[in-house]
């Protein structure tokens, strides 16, 4: 079979990186020529390689994302699928606003490394490998974005990093990965269902994150709405409750037509309109809080952004989420 021409964007990140005896791990450009001249990964494809940014993951913002998005989508024309390599620590929010903007059915995979340069067990390398052996997988077209760590393949949506430190961090708690690695092959068991594109010319990241925890007061949703926050991620308790020390304030967000929804703090399952005591899910749902089904909190915030981006209309946002499968 004829081999598949792809291209590789590499963002940074601990895959880049090396020990330093003085600094501790940091950006070193050797990692790049040393990780992507494996010759398995030249056996495999045809590839180019694209140094987008050397960053950390923790300073790519949601602006830099979205330029990454609007990078893949010219790229993507002149390839039969993309590789971006990132940092683990907000691997998964790229990852998701990928997803969610990009409409190409070709596989754009994203991956990582646990381990820098240096460490024993170096994963970067079997990583590059298996998301090049993915992108040039037929199975793997129209898929959305791809995860793929330690020889297992994630949709963009579910995955989350769950550790530290372990190589197996990447796991969709609630679903389960997508397909395997083997050395014999690429296998995909299942599809998501879930297949949401929202493309966009423009992204608002004026959108919240607020994390529920016992008595706790307004303070926080106070500061959002002095901010002009555009809307508000609350990451409930349980099926989506509050204390009733939010109220007042989340009455005076949803005055002034600032959207909140209510996602769960726990790990995995959705919320839902159960309890009618004062702060319950059923109580916030009839205030006018939209319950986000089983988006975790951050990825919520990320599809507010695009949603935002795309429609600049609380009223519009509110729409498309109430009509949403979520
Ligand atoms: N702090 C690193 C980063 O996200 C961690 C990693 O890549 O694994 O850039």
């Amino acid at each position: 079979m004829k081999k598949k021409n792809l291209l590789i964007i590499t963002t940074g990140g601990t895959i880049a990186m090396k020990y330093d005896e003085v600094f501790g791990i940091i950006q070193n450009d050797e990692m790049s020529d040393y990780l992507l001249n494996f010759p398995q990964i030249r056996n495999v494809a045809d590839i180019d390689v694209m140094e987008f940014t050397n960053i950390p993951s923790p300073y790519i913002s949601p602006e830099i994302m979205f330029k990454l998005a609007k990078l893949v989508e010219e790229k993507i024309i002149e390839y039969d699928g993309v590789i971006i390599t990132h940092g683990t620590d907000t691997l998964e929010e790229t990852a998701y606003l990928l997803d969610l903007v990009l409409t190409t059915r070709k596989p754009v995979v994203l991956t990582a490394a646990m381990r820098s340069g240096t460490d024993l067990g170096l994963d970067g390398p079997r990583n590059i490998v298996g998301a090049v052996r993915v992108a040039s997988a037929e199975q793997a077209r129209n898929k959305g974005v791809l995860v793929v760590m330690n020889d297992e393949i994630d949709s963009a949506r579910d995955v989350v990093k769950t550790d530290t430190g372990k190589t197996n961090s990447f796991i969709s708690l609630s679903y389960g990965p997508l397909g395997i690695i083997d050395p014999d092959k690429v296998i995909f068991f299942r599809d998501s269902v879930i297949n949401e594109k929202i493309p966009t010319d423009s992204l608002e990241t004026n959108i919240d994150l607020i994390r529920c925890v016992c008595g706790m007061d307004d303070r926080y949703i106070n500061c959002s709405l002095s901010n002009n926050a555009k809307a508000l991620v609350i990451e409930a308790f349980g099926r989506g409750n509050v204390p009733p020390s939010l109220i007042p304030a989340l009455k005076k967000a949803l005055e002034k037509n600032v959207i909140v929804v209510a996602v769960s703090r726990s790990y995995t399952g959705r919320v839902l309109p159960e309890y009618g005591y004062e702060g319950g899910g059923k109580y916030l749902q009839k205030m006018g809080v939209i319950l986000g089904g089983d988006l975790r909190g951050h990825k919520m915030r990320i599809k507010l952004m695009v949603l935002f981006g795309k429609y600049n209309n609380p009223d519009l946002v509110r729409k498309y989420l109430l009509n949403s499968n979520d």
